[in-house]
C-alpha cells in the first residue's frame, strides 16, 4: 500500500493508490487539452487495479468518447482519472486531485508535436505570489 491519496475539490470522492506510481507525465495531446480545459495535463500514472475508492463513490461521474473515459465528480466537476483504450491495464490520476502533489514531478512531456508554443516561455512571464489585486470593485 502506497500513502498516495488525494480528493476532488468537493471531498466527497477520496481514494488511495495501493500501488507505486509508474509515472508522472505531462501529456500535451489535443485530445488531454480538450477533456481537461487546460493548456496540458499533468497525470500519475497507475497500474488499473490500484486504485481504491475510500469514500464517495457514488458521486463518481463517467464521460467515454472513442479514445477512452473520463472519471468525474458529478457533484464538484473535479476530473479524478482517465482510462486510456489503448492502454487498458493504467489509470491517469489527475495531478491536482493528489494530496502530495509537490512531491510528486512530472518525469516526462508527452505528444510535444502538439504542445503550445508558449509553455517553455511562462517562466520569464511577470509572476506574482498571489493573484491581481481587484481595483474599484
Ligand atoms: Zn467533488
Ligand atoms: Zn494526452
Amino acid at each position: 500500500m502506497s500513502n498516495l491519496k488525494g480528493c476532488c475539490l468537493c471531498g466527497e470522492i477520496s481514494y488511495q493508490v495501493t500501488s507505486e506510481i509508474l509515472n508522472v507525465v505531462n501529456c500535451h495531446c489535443n485530445f488531454c487539452r480538450s477533456h481537461s480545459g487546460a493548456a496540458f495535463s499533468t497525470y500519475a500514472v497507475i497500474p488499473f487495479p490500484s486504485l481504491a475508492i475510500i469514500h464517495g463513490e457514488e458521486y463518481l461521474s463517467s464521460h467515454e468518447i472513442e479514445e477512452g473515459k473520463k472519471h468525474f465528480c458529478k457533484k464538484c466537476g473535479t476530473p479524478v482519472f482517465n482510462q486510456n483504450k489503448k492502454f487498458p491495464g493504467l489509470l491517469m490520476i489527475y495531478h491536482g486531485t493528489l494530496e502530495n502533489r509537490n512531491e510528486i514531478t512530472p518525469m516526462i512531456n508527452l505528444w510535444c508535436e502538439n504542445q503550445l508554443e508558449w509553455i517553455n516561455r511562462i517562466s520569464g512571464i511577470p509572476s506574482l505570489n498571489k493573484g491581481i489585486e481587484e481595483k474599484n470593485a
